[in-house]
């Protein structure tokens, strides 16, 4: 079977800076996959690009079997992929349910999106609780569920997950973690970007491990955990 997601020679650049130097992955259905590596890999711009939020210099995406590589942003939720991105970026102004409803912009269906916010109320019984407070008076962990709330709203084949543990405290994250599990077991694809490389390869099916752009180990998670290029990409070297 083709995979859901397949990446070909992908490069992203800022200006001079080549953040991505021309990667190979791909995600098949029913996967867990981890993106690791130091800070500045190219992790973050991987993902980016991959909905369309920064361009793609070169190379080919295709997912579910079409070439979306220049597809803008708002046409990819629609088409199945969603991104949770790093650091929340929830509207602290809105309240938990309109920043939910945001993430369902393209769903014309009322009852469709009703259903939606069942299903993330469901999985995050604090947001529905919370569902008329001001998603700015959230704490951390409540806004980085959002996040992932929000991405799940227009029940994406293929979540990617940038960072989704960053700055939370320890029990927050076992349940951010358990969560990805379970939205696995429900059917999800998940592509997931950590610093917490031991909970990361848990979790994980295969991985891949980036340095300055560079994709420089791949495999299962087991044959990750013991690479010598895992431990030399967190050290800064290749
Ligand atoms: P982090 O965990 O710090 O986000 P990362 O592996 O996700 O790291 P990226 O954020 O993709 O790495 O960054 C890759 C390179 O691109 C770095 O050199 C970074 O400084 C640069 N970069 C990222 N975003 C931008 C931007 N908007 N403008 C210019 N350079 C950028």
């Amino acid at each position: 079977m083709a995979p859901l997601l397949s990446v070909q020679s992908l490069q992203v650049r800022y200006g001079p800076i080549e953040a991505v130097l021309g990667i190979d992955f791909e995600i098949k259905e029913g996967e867990i996959v981890a993106f690791l590596g130091a800070n500045g890999a190219g992790k973050s711009s991987t993902l980016n690009a991959l909905v369309g939020l920064v361009p793609v210099a070169s190379g080919t995406v295709t997912f579910n079997g079409s070439d979306i590589t220049d597809w803008p942003p708002e046409t990819l939720a629609p088409a199945g992929m969603t991104l949770s991105p790093e650091g929340r970026h929830v509207f602290g102004t809105l309240s938990v349910s309109e920043n939910l409803l945001m993430g369902a912009y393209s769903i014309k269906d009322k009852d469709a999106v009703n259903d939606a916010w069942e299903r993330v109320y469901t999985l995050f019984p604090i947001l529905h609780e919370r569902r008329d407070q001001f998603a700015g008076t959230l704490s951390g962990g409540q806004q980085q569920m959002l996040a992932v709330g929000r991405a799940l709203m227009s029940n994406p084949r293929l979540l990617l997950l940038d960072e989704p543990s960053l700055g939370l405290a320890p029990k927050i994250v076992g349940q951010i973690f358990d969560l990805i599990s379970l939205l696995r077991e429900q059917g999800v694809t998940l592509a997931l970007v950590e610093q917490n490389v031991s909970m990361a390869l848990n979790i994980a099916d295969r991985g891949y491990v980036l340095s300055s752009g560079k994709i420089v180990a791949a495999g299962s998670a087991s044959e990750l955990s013991q690479s010598d290029a895992l431990q030399s990409a967190y050290l800064g070297g290749e």
